[in-house]
């Protein structure tokens, strides 16, 4: 880093960021560009990294706190927010020790620790916890002037400005490998070659990608990382993790139809409720049930839903899932262009006291056993072959400007943003040559001489 920053202006620090194709690697993959060019007061760094087994933003943050840091205040300098700070659990001892000297160094900056519970890596419980200010439902962070990036998100924003485009994600890979790790490999890097570094892949096995509370179950290990693989998990395939992602909708509501006693836990835990807003998954759950929608409004707060799996995999007693009927109305409300409508509700009081700690969430989802060291590896993995996904992020797919046959170096432009949408660029993740291109995606192949 060369710490030039005082010499960019706003604007050009969202336009590295653009040219780097730095997306939102936490979430969805929302292009970071178009965030950083909102004004907003104030920045954080969500290192809440609430998901059970994953290691890698503590272990990134802890490696490489002044480059962290340095993301968080050109981002700040970006939407000309006035405070900035990094979110984290008192638990990643190591991380806070790493980044405290370089916060002191600036009066607005600031550690923010949150209690040790799921889900504190929600960016709007992340906010409510932090700020004490509440995102009304179906609105985002900057409703409230506050921007939130993780923390990769904000290390690939540092490197951005220093012309370094996003080529590799670190990812944790842990479970029932034989090795848990969390390595750095190229974006398009295949799934089962990740595994392999972590000891191989079994047909005991059933893989994850993501968390295990909010993951989805992997289908292909051919498939490969994008900007926003958040992790790999391998579990046994009787798992009750497993088992209820493989669970139909129909199933899921035939069960609901049968037992669900609308004790109410799942709306007393779930932690929109608790904060305000309208969704109360025991009145979804009841709705779909007998087809009686009373207030239109209740449908439509599935819309708010944040799929955080609270209500599935802790507090209902019987085994329903009204996030995964979330999910599903969520996707009729869409294909209709409904937006939700309500406003914030009081907050409950009792809130803070209904968190549910991360250990308790640990012993529920019985996933003790797995719950190792991941050490971070700082060798980048070097795979023969990358498939490089044009749509790894929110918006329109990149348009490729190579063709079959082009050699191509990494960190190489292979995919422009369409004139006028919303989205991101993609760039070469190793030296070779692009063997095909598909609406898909652009695969590389190790070889060929450099122009
Ligand atoms: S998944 Fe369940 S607990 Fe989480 S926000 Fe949605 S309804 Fe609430
Ligand atoms: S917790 Fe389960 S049983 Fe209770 S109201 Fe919710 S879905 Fe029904």
């Amino acid at each position: 880093m060369s710490g030039k920053m005082s010499e960019i202006t706003m604007k050009e620090i969202s336009a590295k960021v653009r040219e780097a194709g730095v997306v939102g690697a936490g979430g969805a993959g929302f292009p970071t560009h178009v965030k950083l060019s909102a004004q907003a007061e104030t920045v954080i760094v969500n290192a809440a990294e609430c998901e059970p087994l994953l290691k890698t933003d503590q272990q990134l943050a802890a490696l490489y706190p002044e480059v962290l840091v340095k993301g968080l205040t050109l981002a700040m300098e970006a939407t000309g927010a006035s405070k900035g700070m990094v979110a984290l659990k008192a638990k990643y001892k190591d991380t806070v020790a790493a980044l405290e000297p370089w916060i002191k160094k600036r009066s607005n900056l600031e550690l923010a620790i949150m209690p040790d519970i799921y889900p504190a890596g929600d960016e709007v419980i992340t906010i409510w916890l932090t700020t004490g200010r509440r995102v009304p439902p179906g609105g985002i962070p900057l409703n409230i002037g506050v921007v939130v990036n993780n923390v990769q998100t904000l290390i690939n924003v540092a490197r951005a400005v220093e012309g370094i485009p996003v080529t590799t994600r670190t990812l944790t890979v842990t479970g029932a490998v034989k090795n848990p790790i969390t390595v750095t490999v190229p974006i398009g890097t295949s799934i089962r070659d990740v595994f392999q570094l972590a000891g191989g892949v079994s047909k005991e096995l059933a893989y994850i990608n993501g968390g295990p509370m909010m993951g989805t179950l992997i289908t292909d290990l051919s498939a490969s990382v994008t900007k926003t693989t958040g992790g790999l998990i391998a579990l046994p395939k009787d798992h009750m993790l497993i088992q209820r992602k493989q669970m139909t909708v129909d199933n899921i509501l035939r069960i609901a139809k049968t037992v669900c006693e609308q004790c109410n836990f799942c709306t007393e835990l779930c932690p929109r409720h608790m904060i305000g807003h309208e969704l109360s998954p025991h009145k979804l759950i009841r709705a779909v049930n007998y087809k009686s929608i009373g207030d239109p409004l209740l449908i439509t707060s599935a819309l708010t839903c944040s799929e955080c799996g609270v209500c599935e995999a802790y507090a209902c007693p019987v085994g329903i899932s009204p996030l995964r009927v979330n999910v599903a109305l969520k996707a009729e409300l869409r294909a209709q262009g409904i937006k939700y409508q309500g406003e914030l509700g009081k907050e409950d009081p009792m809130a803070k006291h209904r968190l549910i700690p991360s250990s308790r969430l640990m012993d529920r989802l019985r996933l003790r056993p797995w719950y190792k060291e991941a050490p971070l590896s700082l060798e980048v993995y070097e795979p023969d072959e990358v498939n490089l996904k044009l749509q790894q992020h929110i918006g329109a797919p990149a348009v490729p400007v190579v063709k079959v046959g082009d050699v191509v170096r990494s960190g190489q432009l292979i995919g422009e943003i369409p004139a006028g949408a919303l989205g991101a660029k993609v760039h070469a993740s190793i030296d070779g040559t692009v063997t095909q291109i598909t609406p898909q995606a652009i695969t590389i192949r190790k070889g060929g001489a450099a122009k």
